[in-house]
């Protein structure tokens, strides 16, 4: 995960809703520019011009949506669609089906409005769509159109109304699963550095002691702990200790084989979990990130001052333990690290066996 995408600035963001809202509006006005042809086609030039007074109000829906008014943009699509639906059904008959189009409003005020306004909105649209209706049982069509030309018209409405709500679902179905992702990425990961959080870490342990149980394979934890991280943050600021955060998560990542996992444990204390790996092994990866650390040229970060360093502790886990037991002999090496003078690895000792 890319850690910058949690700073990206609020401009470059647009709710999904508005973004889906402009691009119905380029669908319906390409639907309009087909009517107009369809219409001119089947001699009706009077309903051809009306669809150009449509598209006239979806560029400007498009236009107000960009510029951020969206309440004018939501208004002149209500105008479009509520008059386009009137004046093609009162001119050529009800068999026409533009009061299809008017379902189309219902996800939309669905998902859109607070739940008051939108029991109100929908009751307005059903009054509306059963009024045309009514109205249509007792009026003949004020400029009707052969039966043929009827059946095309109403094919082509029900055609685009159908690719419209299946364009529609599968919008609203991709923003869930985006949802859903998001949602799962922010309860596991830590939004700093993107490691693995706490909580997930051990969930993730959890299944690896499993796995160690059933399979006797080995498993190793190493503890890493930012040395003096506090001095770091009291001469360079909180924002300086957060880069060297980030850029040590990179660091510790990048020596590493994709199975690994690794998590946030704690401020600047990270836990790796190495399955398949003995404690011998484990301490080269360990002092293999040490040592990267120590080389590495941390005047990027801040001055040329800047020196980051961490001390590592190594458990391996044995028949018996559960997460706490095998991290806690990893904190015990830890803290002999640090009180050996820190910027080292050091592996459990066994006299805690
Ligand atoms: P030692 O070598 O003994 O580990 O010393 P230390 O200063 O690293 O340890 P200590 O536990 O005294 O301090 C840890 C510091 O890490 C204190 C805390 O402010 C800092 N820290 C924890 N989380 C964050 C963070 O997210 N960002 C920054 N910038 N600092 C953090
Ligand atoms: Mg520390
Ligand atoms: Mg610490």
């Amino acid at each position: 995960m890319n850690p910058s995408s949690y700073y990206e600035p609020a401009r470059n963001r647009r709710p999904q809703f508005w973004r889906l809202a402009m691009r119905c509006t380029q669908i319906a006005a390409t639907v309009d520019i087909a009517f107009f042809f369809l219409f001119l086609w089947l001699g009706s030039p009077i309903l051809a011009w009306i669809n150009i007074i449509s598209i006239a109000l979806y560029a400007g829906a498009y236009y107000a949506f960009k510029y951020r008014r969206n309440r004018l943009a939501v208004a002149l699509i209500w105008v479009e669609v509520l008059g386009h639906a009137a004046l093609g059904i009162t001119m050529i008959g009800w068999d026409s089906g533009f009061h299809y189009y008017l379902l189309m409003f219902i996800p939309a005020i669905s998902v859109a409005a607070s739940k008051r306004s939108a029991a109100i909105a929908l009751s307005v649209l059903w009054a509306y769509y059963v009024g045309l209706d009514v109205l249509m049982w007792n009026i003949e069509p004020v400029q009707p159109i052969s039966e043929t030309a009827l059946h095309l018209v109403q094919l082509f409405n029900l055609t685009v109304v159908f690719a419209m709500f299946s364009y529609l679902a599968s919008y609203y179905l991709q923003m869930v699963v985006r949802a859903q992702r998001k949602l799962k990425e922010m309860a596991t990961t830590d939004p700093l550095t993107g490691l693995f959080n706490r909580r997930h870490m051990q969930f993730l342990a959890e299944s690896e002691l499993a796995r160690f149980e059933r399979s006797g394979h080995p498993v190793s934890f190493l503890l890493l702990d930012a040395d003096y991280f506090k001095a770091i943050n009291d001469k360079y600021g909180h924002e300086t200790g957060d880069q060297v955060l980030v850029t040590l998560s990179r660091l510790i990542r990048d020596e590493l084989r994709t199975q690994d996992l690794v998590a946030r444990w704690g401020g600047e204390e990270f836990l790796v979990l190495l399955p398949d790996t003995r404690a011998d092994s484990a301490r080269g990866i360990a002092e293999r990130i040490r040592a990267g650390l120590e080389s590495f040229p941390w005047k990027q970060v801040a001055d040329q001052n800047l020196v980051v360093t961490l001390s590592a502790g190594i458990s391996e886990l044995r028949e018996g333990d559960d997460l706490n037991s095998v991290i806690n002999r990893a904190d015990h090496a830890l803290y002999r690290g640090k009180g050996a003078g820190r910027n080292r690895v050091e592996l459990e000792t066994l006299e805690v066996l």
